[in-house]
């Protein structure tokens, strides 16, 4: 038997479906997080498995990531597989109990089963089936679940942050693709807008100034605003939603204040701090335009554009695994939302992939489930991706 053989032979398909019910079943909706159970559990999972852990702490209640992994004997940068640990909330339509984690049809159901416990739980009964296969390995194999991936990456961030990681090469990152391959995501820029007015009698809005119209204003140029951008053939075009918007206290007062925020997603070559400029010039203009108006924008959170060399040796020794296991071409697609990799990636100048057992078109959606073939899939992807290129 070589190594591939005996670390496949080591994977426990059982355990597997079993692992992802029991990620699924520990709660952690983002907001407010609580990912400290999910990372508790992990960590005690791999020390178990004779494998290192370490549960990182946030400075939040509740929330933590976890590190472990296996130690390699040679020269080599790690090879890091990154999950995120939170789930989005459960919406209002769901048919079937969102924690319950039922197992029916060959599909695992339940909230963040494809978003992305089913890719976590891939990732490490792959780092067990190795440590099984007494495999040597010439680098480090780690695995991350992190907090905080639905919102801004804290998780992640904070394990960058504090060197919690060492040398990295190369990172897969789990995030639903059906188990394609992804090579590049969109970057993401959010701003918050703010107007400001002056309250009056609802009777008498001449005396007043209207914060909300002031927003009306802003956000209609917002969106005639030429942003300039080259269409990218993978990740497309730089789109822009108005996705909140609050103000006013009464219906009979002249509103003083409001707040939106607006989602903007880059692709490669933009600039965000151009952007910004540009929203900076646009209130300029409009407070020359009205002595009354006054607004202003601050970035709630950004994360850069990545497109990944797909002739990479790294990415090319990758699809060359995944191709053999699932028997499919890879044909190298994009993400349209971020993940973890735009933290990675710019912070340790590495290539990445993301390729995962979930379902895209079932995340974030009410009643996502995963299909059990694909977590069993992917858990001989990572395997034998981790030996192809820690080898
Ligand atoms: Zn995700």
């Amino acid at each position: 038997m070589t190594v591939a053989e005996r670390a496949l032979a080591a994977l426990d398909e059982t355990a597997l479906v079993t692992l992802t019910q029991e990620l699924v079943r520990l709660r952690s909706i983002n907001p407010p997080g609580d990912e400290a159970a999910v990372a508790a559990y992990i960590a005690e999972r791999l020390q178990r498995a004779g494998l290192f852990a370490e549960v990182v702490p946030h400075p939040e209640a509740g929330r933590a990531s976890v590190v472990g992994g296996l130690r390699g004997r040679g020269n080599r940068p790690a090879l890091l597989l990154s999950g995120h640990l939170d789930t989005v909330p459960a919406g209002e339509s769901w048919q079937r109990p969102p924690l319950a984690a039922e197992v029916d049809d060959g599909k695992l159901w339940g909230l963040g089963s494809s978003d992305m416990k089913a890719g976590v739980a891939a990732m490490l009964v792959a780092l067990e089936a190795i440590q099984r296969s007494g495999a040597t390995l010439q680098g480090d194999l780690l695995f991350a679940g992190t907090a905080g991936e639905e919102v801004d990456s804290m998780g992640a961030k904070q394990l960058v942050a504090q060197q919690k990681l060492g040398r990295v090469g190369f990172v897969i990152i789990g995030e639903p693709t059906a188990n394609q391959v992804y090579t590049a995501e969109k970057g993401v820029l959010w701003l918050e807008l703010r107007t400001h007015g002056r309250t009056a009698h609802g009777s008498m809005p001449h005396l007043g100034v209207n914060a909300i119209l002031h927003m009306l204003t802003l956000l209609q140029a917002l969106r005639a605003l030429e942003v300039p951008y080259q269409r990218h053939p993978l990740l497309g075009d730089f789109t822009l939603n108005v996705a909140t918007i609050h103000g006013g206290v009464k219906t009979n007062v002249v509103p003083d204040a409001c707040a939106a925020t607006v989602d903007l997603r880059t692709v490669i070559g933009q600039d965000h701090q151009q952007i910004l400029d540009q929203v900076r010039q646009l209130i300029d203009r409009l407070c020359a335009e009205d002595a009354t108006f006054q607004a202003e924008v601050r970035v709630l959170t950004e994360r850069v554009p990545l497109d990944i060399p797909v002739d990479d040796p790294h990415v090319q020794a990758f699809i060359r695994v995944r191709d053999a296991v699932t028997g499919q071409p890879t044909v190298p697609r994009a993400a349209t939302y971020a993940t973890d990799g735009s933290v990675y990636v710019p912070a340790y100048r590495i290539p990445m992939v993301i390729c995962g057992p979930g379902l895209p078109e079932k995340a974030h959606q009410p009643d996502e489930y995963v299909e059990i073939a694909k977590i069993v899939e992917a858990a001989r992807i990572y395997t034998l991706a981790a030996l192809e290129l820690l080898a």
